[in-house]
């Protein structure tokens, strides 16, 4: 099964990754968690994302086209996997189908953990992170709205799209998951 999660800051797409990676059996691959990893570690993909993460800006798509696509050309990854956080613009998502036809490859679902935007705002301002300060997380979201939002369409277009109501408990969300998905 090939899928990703898509959702605004504090939609519960970490909570929902982790559950249905050990639920089906498939790699998490967290661009986000991946990003601090590597700041943390100063790697050369941390250095040229860290002055973007600090800010809640996007890291460059060619920054992290580069990446998705090492990384799923490793051995864990070929049979299945379940990217949170990418694709999170029009661009990345059609380098990714772009990437999985060079693969033979194709993806199952995008599913999109729909919250409304004041939901949003108020579980992001209850979580403490580095990065979640005021002006940065305004700008998270608004990003999210402004370049994460349109890719909805794209999937929708292409009959991918799996919307889950995001608004309800996380033990409810990933029951609407796994029923959409079976
Ligand atoms: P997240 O934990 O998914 O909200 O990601 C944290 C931060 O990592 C974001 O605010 C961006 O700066 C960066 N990031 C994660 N995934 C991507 C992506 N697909 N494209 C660009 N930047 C990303």
């Amino acid at each position: 099964m090939r899928l990703v999660i898509l959702g605004g800051p504090g939609a519960g797409k970490g909570t929902q990754a982790r559950r249905l990676s050990k639920d089906l059996h498939i790699p998490l691959i967290s661009t986000g968690d991946i990003l601090r990893e590597a700041i943390a570690a100063q790697t050369e993909l941390g250095r040229q994302a860290k002055p973007y993460v600090e800010k809640g800006e996007l890291v460059p798509d060619r920054t992290m086209i580069k990446f998705i696509s090492n990384r799923l050309q490793m051995p864990d990854a070929t049979s299945g996997w379940l990217l949170e956080g990418y694709p999170r613009t029009a661009f990345q998502a059609e380098e990714l189908d772009f990437l999985l036809e060079e693969l033979q490859q194709q993806l199952n679902w995008a599913i999109w953990l729909d919250v409304p935007e004041a939901v949003t705002i108020e579980r992001c301002l209850g979580r403490a992170r580095t990065d979640d300060r005021s002006e940065v997380i305004q700008r998270r979201i608004q990003l999210f709205y402004d370049r994460t939002m349109p890719m909805m369409e794209y999937y929708g277009w292409r009959q991918r799209l799996l919307k889950i109501n995001g608004d309800q408990t996380p033990d409810l969300v990933q029951q609407e998951i796994l029923a959409k998905l079976s």
